[in-house]
């Protein structure tokens, strides 16, 4: 897999920002400003096949500009459900205690410059798994770009600042596939990122001391 952002800035020697976006008419648009290039590009181009992104990054820069416009253009049309309007998506973001849209836009423009408007977020099943003794708060899905939390943790004992650590979380898994190396999993990069959020160790605490609330009480556990 190629690195969209590093790529484009050893091809164009230019500060390259990389903007994600939904939009099928327009998969690849250049916004050229002094030193730097804001590349607006569909969503499910970043992490197209090498020989696509060779021709977006000269398209960018101005090489042979209708060739590789029809190699992007036939790219699109060759993978028509990358490209087709999204599956009807359930959506949810109401809980009784939170709204995880408010708690989403939040972060999105405290920790992510309001870069991940395209990331779609959920409530999910609250779904946990007793055999196992283990629960998935939430995950992103690169395929459908959403984010599901899971609904367990709207309840009045969670108190925000682990949700907004659990979102967060999901978020940073969003911008490092979507906006930076494309991978999905927690690497350094992902652990150094995390850390820039205030509350990280607290909620950490909290979900060591509180599992018992989603998994059963203690003396299940030892059933
Ligand atoms: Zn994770």
């Amino acid at each position: 897999m190629i690195h969209l952002k590093k790529f484009l800035e050893e091809k164009t020697d230019k500060k390259i920002h990389i903007e994600v976006s939904e939009d099928r008419k327009n998969l690849v648009q250049i916004i050229t400003k002094q030193d730097e290039k804001i590349v607006k590009i569909h969503q499910n181009l970043v992490n197209a096949p090498h020989p696509i992104i060779r021709a977006i990054a000269d398209f960018i820069t101005g090489k042979e500009k209708r060739k590789n416009k029809k190699t992007i253009v036939e790219y699109a049309r060759k993978n028509p459900h990358l490209f087709s309007k999204q599956r009807k998506m359930n959506i949810d973001v109401t809980g009784k205690f939170y709204n995880l849209k408010q708690v989403f836009d939040k972060i999105n423009e405290q920790f992510f410059n309001g870069s991940l408007s395209s990331v779609n977020i959920s409530f999910g099943k609250r779904y946990y798994s007793k055999r196992h003794r283990s629960i998935v708060f939430g995950n992103y899905c690169p395929e459908t770009n959403l984010i599901r939390i899971n609904r367990s943790l709207d309840s009045d004992s969670v108190p925000e600042f682990f949700l907004e650590y659990i979102v967060f979380h999901e978020m940073l898994h969003a911008y490092l596939y979507l906006l930076d190396s494309g991978s999905t999993g927690h690497t350094k990069k992902f652990k150094m990122m995390e850390k820039e959020l205030p509350n990280l160790e607290k909620a950490e605490k909290w979900k060591r001391e509180n599992l018992s609330l989603f998994i059963g009480s203690k003396k299940e556990k030892h059933v």
